[in-house]
């Protein structure tokens, strides 16, 4: 098995920021990235999940709608994955995000929270999902960060995965 494009990536200088993970097949992959892996802590299952609903639920309503394939959550929960068709900068999805993160701050309920429409309706946590909106919408405003360092990885054939 290879070593997948994302597993490249040095977590250890990974600040938070927008990030393009992966562009191919027509989308493009953008890394947000919330918390700073390993330094500190992630943020907790369940207001990660109230965040997944709540982005989702604005990017799919907002002027981009037509042009968002997926929005969720790393399993590492230090971020979140959007998946767009288009073009779109990294620039463009900073002005998105930092509009979706006031919407957040300004709700009362996080949508979709019953049996019938959640997998996990009892796991949300509207108050630190704020608190997580709150520190990375000033962290995209005031310390923005796009730009990945690369783990040299060398692949059995001698090849090196850092411009994968
Ligand atoms: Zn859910």
């Amino acid at each position: 098995m290879e070593v997948i494009q994302s597993f490249t990536i040095d977590h250890t200088h990974l600040k938070p920021g927008i990030y393009v993970s992966r562009k191919d097949k027509g989308f493009t992959t953008f890394d947000l990235r919330i918390t700073e892996p390993n330094k500190e802590p992630a943020v907790s299952p369940a207001a990660m999940h109230s965040l997944e609903h709540l982005m989702a639920t604005w990017f799919r309503n907002s002027k981009v709608k037509e042009d968002v394939v997926y929005v969720g959550p790393m399993g590492c929960l230090t971020g979140m994955y959007i998946v767009m068709t288009g073009i779109y900068t990294v620039e463009d999805m900073r002005k998105l995000t930092i509009d979706c993160l006031n919407w957040i701050l300004k709700q009362k309920e996080v949508p979709a929270t019953t049996a019938e429409t959640c997998g996990n309706y009892l796991l949300h946590d509207l108050p630190m999902c704020k608190w997580e909106s709150k520190r990375y919408l000033n962290r995209l405003k005031k310390d923005f960060h796009s730009k990945y360092t690369k783990l040299k990885i060398t692949l059995s054939d001698g090849k090196t995965f850092a411009d994968a």
